[in-house]
């Protein structure tokens, strides 16, 4: 393996997913939906296989499918509150998972920091490894809260003093995600605001990675870091149509912003996938322009996506709170964090021989209860993953009948 690789083989989807394949629990862990998404987009996907026009099977424009970066502009041009070029500031990816890589591989040189705020998408730190960067990290931290209160999402925070001090002359870009995987924060203006001056005091590149932009449940409201004064100049920002249209296996994802930084990541594109899926980034075309239709409305799907999910927050907060463990409540996304160790005297983890506890319950419970869910010290990186040994992350995007039976599992255990 050459050596750039050698950081990035340990990969916790992989194993997880293996895990599941082997062992068949209730999957709470991998963020996928389990139930179809909204009509409307699967019959567009059907009506566009059975269309005559033969050149939507064909390659498509390298940087983005025509109709797809024209919907992409509108949309985006009306939440930024500036216009959009088409052409020039929008590059669609393979997920947003390419278009992280191509930011990542386009902008990082030889040395670059990059501050990447933990827990963090696990994928962040290879990418800044591969591309021969330095990635310098900082945690979120729980506040102290009296006994009795409720966790949330915003009760995570930065240390600004901590922040401030991660920034060198050598920092090139700093990897915001908002909201928040797996937390579900949903970062306030204030604490925008505080991570804008800092890029801007000392000429930072901002990557936003915003794929869970439209789960985000009231009050709370998400603000676009590009949008923030002098903050467009220097930010990309990441979206998905896995999480936009709850179609996660379609892997279509894009990247916005000025041109002359989307000129380095049109240039990792060409030279590793060239173009994407043609018929894909039709449907996800039309699909947004309906939602440009009805973007007013409770009843479009951007609108709605939020509560239909709230429901099911609120029945898995109350859930593990029920079962003796401490759960965070997001603010937005569809993930949750769960301190589990008032539960740690009932089991026995020695059977497991992960280096981290997070790692040994987690798959404690997939062999031994078949309920599983995902180890957040995955989103940490080494020196820190001992923050995150007494949690555990469930994806509540499921069916209400599995999330009943989730309930069923862990009440029978307790
Ligand atoms: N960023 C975050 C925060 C994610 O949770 C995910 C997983 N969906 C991605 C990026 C990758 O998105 P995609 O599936 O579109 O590649
Ligand atoms: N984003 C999803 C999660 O956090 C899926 C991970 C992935 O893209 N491999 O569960």
């Amino acid at each position: 393996l050459p050596s750039r690789l050698t950081p990035t083989q340990k990969n916790v989807w992989i194993e997880y997913v293996q895990l599941a394949e082997d062992y068949k629990p209730l999957n709470l862990g991998l963020g996928i939906p389990d139930y179809p998404p909204p009509n409307y987009v699967t019959q567009t996907l059907a009506q566009i296989a059975k269309s005559g026009d033969c050149l939507l099977h064909q390659y498509t424009r390298d940087y983005g499918h025509p109709r797809l970066v024209s919907a992409l502009s509108q949309l985006y041009s009306r939440l930024v509150k500036r216009p959009i070029n088409p052409q020039t500031e929008i590059l669609t990816t393979v997920g947003a998972f390419e278009a992280l890589f191509s930011t990542i591989i386009g902008h990082v040189d030889q040395g670059d920091e990059v501050i990447i705020i933990e827990p963090f998408f696990e994928c962040y730190e290879p990418m800044v490894k591969m591309a021969g960067g330095v990635p310098k990290f900082i945690p979120l931290r729980l506040k102290d809260l009296p006994p009795n209160q409720v966790p949330t999402s915003g009760d995570w925070t930065l240390d600004k003093d901590e922040l401030e001090g991660l920034f060198t002359p050598k920092t090139k870009l700093l990897v915001l995600n908002n909201p928040h995987n797996p937390l579900g924060k949903v970062f306030k203006l204030e604490e925008l605001q505080h991570i804008a001056d800092l890029c801007k005091k000392w000429n930072v590149l901002c990557i936003s990675d915003e794929v869970y932009e439209w789960i985000v449940y009231k009050p709370n409201k998400h603000i676009r870091i590009a949008t923030l004064p002098g903050m467009w100049d220097r930010t990309i920002t990441i979206g998905s149509t896995g999480k936009t249209f709850s179609v996660t296996g379609w892997k279509l994802g894009w990247a916005y912003g000025p041109s002359n930084l989307l000129y380095n990541l049109q240039m990792v594109h060409q030279n590793s996938v060239y173009t994407g899926n043609t018929p894909i980034q039709e449907v996800v075309a039309i699909g947004l322009e309906k939602e440009l239709e009805c973007l007013d409305r409770n009843d479009c799907y951007f609108n709605s996506i939020s509560s239909e999910l709230v429901v099911k927050r609120d029945f898995m907060v109350k859930v593990l709170s029920e079962v003796g463990m401490k759960p965070t409540v997001p603010e937005g996304g569809y993930f949750m964090v769960a301190d589990w160790t008032p539960l740690e005297s009932q089991i026995d983890l020695s059977s497991e021989k992960d280096k981290w506890k997070d790692y040994r319950f987690t798959k404690w419970m997939t062999k031994n209860l078949g309920l599983q869910g995902i180890p957040p010290s995955a989103f940490y990186t080494e020196r820190d993953k001992s923050l995150a040994e007494n949690f555990v992350r469930y994806c509540f995007f499921k069916k209400h009948e599995n999330l009943e039976e989730a309930a069923r599992i862990l009440k029978k255990w307790k």
